[in-house]
């Protein structure tokens, strides 16, 4: 596609190719542009010799959620976190949960104008410990992301990221260096899923877990839409996590979550329950220590357990904690074990709230700061 009313601020990571076009380097999909053409995520867009950014500074909306919407559940339990995400992704998935956002080619969809210093002060006024980017994925808004980050980080706000980790190595550096938790879609564990219903690619998404986990400080998880007849097979399950406890250890939290027909998979049935608690079965029957199901009400594999003396330590319903047995530090009061995460000495008591938050006042009251004007 071709447009001459591309506009933006310039990206970064690309390069001009000898001939004539230039590439994106943000993703290892490496679009490879003609003036005027926008790259498969739709968002980048080549102007000029450069690539520009069509919807830095816009999001599709901001909402306050439980952390462990994320799912996130050994990163600051109970806490709020503010969620946003822009318009369009790199990847192609057909069984798209989210695609009203991630397939977005009107910037209409993009109705909150939001400068990176208004996200953070909105987050720190309304009480949340984090901003996640979420929605779509944050890799393709990377340069947005990372500014929202800064101002964050500035006023103590931590960072989360919901991704599909399929980024190259020199920007996945940059933006996993400057998040305190991501959530990584380890979408099925065959080249086959990831290039018939991703257009992607398993291998580099596996490099991005690995490099997240062993080079970085940022708090990781792992989540699994398991898609009946397509990646939910036992023998799949249990490569999976085979690789997770080979590569990454036992201590890395592993979700399996419920597919709903969405998007271009609308032939196929809901993932039923039997075989989310079958996959967590697998997994921590192997040695993984926190496992989890998540789209389905089943509070044994919402709970958080001991991986010593086998206590429940944080019990949850849906997004709601229900009890706690951490001591301080993160320690198991039972028997002292250390457990792996993030955790405050008290559980944060936002529960399972939804609240959406209409960004103007605080990008409003961030420009008369600016301009010096009375608020
Ligand atoms: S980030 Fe977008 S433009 Fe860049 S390579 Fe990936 S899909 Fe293409």
């Amino acid at each position: 596609m071709t447009e001459d009313h591309i506009e933006g601020p310039i990206g970064r990571y690309w390069q001009r190719l000898e001939d004539g076009r230039v590439q994106c380097d943000i993703c290892p999909r490496e679009c490879r542009l003609n003036e005027g053409q926008r790259g498969l995520c739709f968002v980048r867009a080549r102007r000029g010799d450069a690539i520009v950014l069509t919807t830095y500074g816009r999001s599709s909306g901001f909402c306050i959620d439980p952390i462990e919407k994320k799912p996130l559940n050994h990163f600051l339990p109970g806490t709020p976190v503010l969620s946003f995400g822009t318009a369009g992704c790199n990847l192609t998935c057909k069984f798209c949960q989210n695609h009203d956002m991630s397939k977005a080619r009107a910037m209409d969809a993009l109705m909150d104008r939001a400068p990176p210093e208004a996200i953070a002060e909105a987050a720190l006024r309304t009480g949340c410990r984090s901003v996640a980017y979420t929605y779509n994925d944050p890799v393709i808004f990377f340069e947005y992301a990372l500014d929202v980050a800064e101002a964050c980080r500035a006023r103590g706000v931590k960072n989360v990221a919901v991704t599909a980790g399929w980024i190259k190595p020199a920007p996945r550096r940059e933006f996993f260096a400057a998040m305190d938790a991501t959530n990584i879609d380890l979408k099925a564990f065959t080249e086959d899923f990831y290039r018939r219903l991703c257009t992607a690619r398993l291998s580099e998404v596996l490099e991005t877990i690995e490099y997240v986990h062993a080079e970085t400080d940022c708090w990781l998880e792992l989540t699994t839409l398991l898609i009946p007849g397509h990646n939910d097979s036992e023998a799949e399950v249990t490569r999976l996590s085979e690789w997770v406890l080979d590569r990454l250890g036992p201590d890395v939290p592993l979700h399996f979550s419920a597919f709903h027909p969405d998007f271009r998979m609308l032939d196929l049935p809901r993932t039923p329950p039997e075989t989310l608690i079958r996959a967590a079965g697998i997994a921590r029957n192997l040695g993984i220590h926190h496992v989890y199901t998540g789209n389905i009400h089943h509070p044994p594999t919402d709970t958080t357990y001991c991986p010593c003396c086998g206590s429940p330590l944080i019990e949850r319903d849906w997004y709601s904690l229900k009890a706690w047995a951490l001591g301080q530090g993160g320690h198991c009061r039972q028997c002292g074990t250390a457990i792996a995460g993030i955790f405050d000495d008290r559980p944060g008591n936002w529960g399972a709230k939804r609240r959406p938050v209409k960004l103007a006042a605080f990008a409003d009251a961030m420009a008369r700061k600016t301009e010096g004007r009375p608020s």
